[in-house]
């Protein structure tokens, strides 16, 4: 009965329909979306997608030129958004500096009123020491109590703003790229530390972001926008490996998909340019049965393999000249750009093997890694 309770209380987001226009600028596009209960969506999309503006909707701060949301089974598109019970954390930690961060946890829960503090009539204060106390030890930051914001570090800063929102008990979390602002270093240590609170709260999360590695580790779910529209939903391995576009493709990865362009001629495939070198196999199978004129293939770095002279060549390969233009070592990587008919492609590799810039390199594309995109950039299965 608790469970069933529990699940009652958590909230799922529905989008209908929704635009935001200004003037003749169309910022989001006739968005339908559902969000799931208790997982964490991220919203993923270049900068200026429109990513910002649909939590802004979300959270009740903008409304939409048309469309509308529901909460649970509730409109919420006129409701505003303090009766929204949501969370919001900016990049900036909106933190009062005159204030401990223990005062700046209290906060939401109590109101000022001519220099005195009331408590608000929902909590008693010891309710509220009691909740400050849990807030501060979920979040350890319970040696940080008395301290003064400027006294604290970005992370800190930042988990404190959580925590300020957090009391309040709210149905949904939206953060809009909270971690920006945070060195490098602490920002692996932050994505850690958000994944472990929604375990335990399991509220529904909604995070933007337009780092598409913070969206593969953080998000259970991935939105991903571009020019105000959605392209693809799913989880991040969906996203890595069942790309719907090549904007998908190039998108999401480490390094951006290869990509070559092919031409089908007289019912044989080849890569289009100079070169013309044969596509046989799976990839020209596929192309020739849905007799696609022209399109282009792509591959990721990471599955790309170099010919070894010494093994017998397997089957279902695609084989490509290239030349080595520049080689970057990281750590037991070596990302390689190589050129194949004046095309630039992205190889890499843990071998220890040393490469030099302008030696001929032969790189091997198995059919099994080869996606393939239709002349509007929809990939064919
Ligand atoms: P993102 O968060 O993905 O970077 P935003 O949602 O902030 O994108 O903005 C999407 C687009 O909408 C941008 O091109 C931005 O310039 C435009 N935009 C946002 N707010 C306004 C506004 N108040 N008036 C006009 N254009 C706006």
């Amino acid at each position: 009965m608790e469970q069933l309770k529990e699940e009652m209380f958590k909230m799922k987001v529905e989008i209908k329909d929704l635009t935001k226009q200004y003037r003749k600028k169309i910022v989001l596009n006739n968005v339908n979306l559902v969000i799931p209960k208790g997982k964490i969506t991220v919203i993923l999309g270049p900068s200026g997608s429109g990513k910002t503006t649909l939590l802004r909707l979300i959270a009740g701060l903008l409304h939409p030129t048309s469309g509308e949301i529901f909460f649970n089974k509730t409109n919420v598109t006129n409701i505003p958004a303090n009766k929204r019970n949501i969370a919001m954390v900016f990049q900036n930690y909106p933190l009062f500096p005159h204030m401990t961060v223990k005062e700046n946890l209290k906060f939401p829960l109590e109101s000022k009123k001519d220099g005195k503090i009331f408590r608000t009539n929902v909590y008693s204060k010891d309710e509220i020491e009691k909740k400050v106390n849990d807030i501060s030890s979920l979040l350890h930051i319970e040696e940080h109590m008395d301290k003064y914001p400027s006294q604290l570090s970005g992370g800190e800063k930042q988990r404190v703003a959580i925590g300020r929102e957090l009391i309040r008990d709210p149905d949904i979390f939206l953060l809009d790229e909270p971690l920006s602002n945070i060195d490098a270093r602490l920002r692996y240590e932050m994505r850690s530390w958000i994944r472990k609170l929604h375990e335990m709260l399991e509220k529904t999360m909604i995070y933007v972001t337009h780092d598409q590695s913070e969206a593969m580790a953080l998000g259970d779910w991935i939105v991903l926008l571009d020019e105000g529209k959605i392209v693809q939903v799913g989880t991040p391995d969906e996203l890595y490996y069942d790309p719907h576009t090549r904007f998908v493709a190039q998108f999401i990865g480490n390094y951006p998909m290869n990509f070559l362009p092919f031409v089908l001629d007289k019912q044989s495939c080849y890569i289009d340019g100079e070169r013309r070198e044969l596509i046989s196999g799976k990839t020209c199978k596929t192309i020739q049965s849905k007799g696609i004129p022209r399109g282009t293939i792509g591959f990721r770095a990471e599955t790309i393999r170099e010919f070894n002279q010494n093994k017998p060549l397997e089957r279902d390969v695609i084989k490509l000249e290239c030349i080595i233009e520049d080689v970057e070592k990281v750590l037991d990587q070596q990302i390689l750009t190589v050129i194949y008919s004046g095309i630039q492609l992205f190889y890499v590799t843990k071998t220890k093997k040393k490469f030099s810039k302008k030696d001929s390199i032969i790189i091997i594309l198995h059919h099994d890694n080869i996606y393939i995109f239709d002349e509007n950039l929809c990939k064919i299965d």
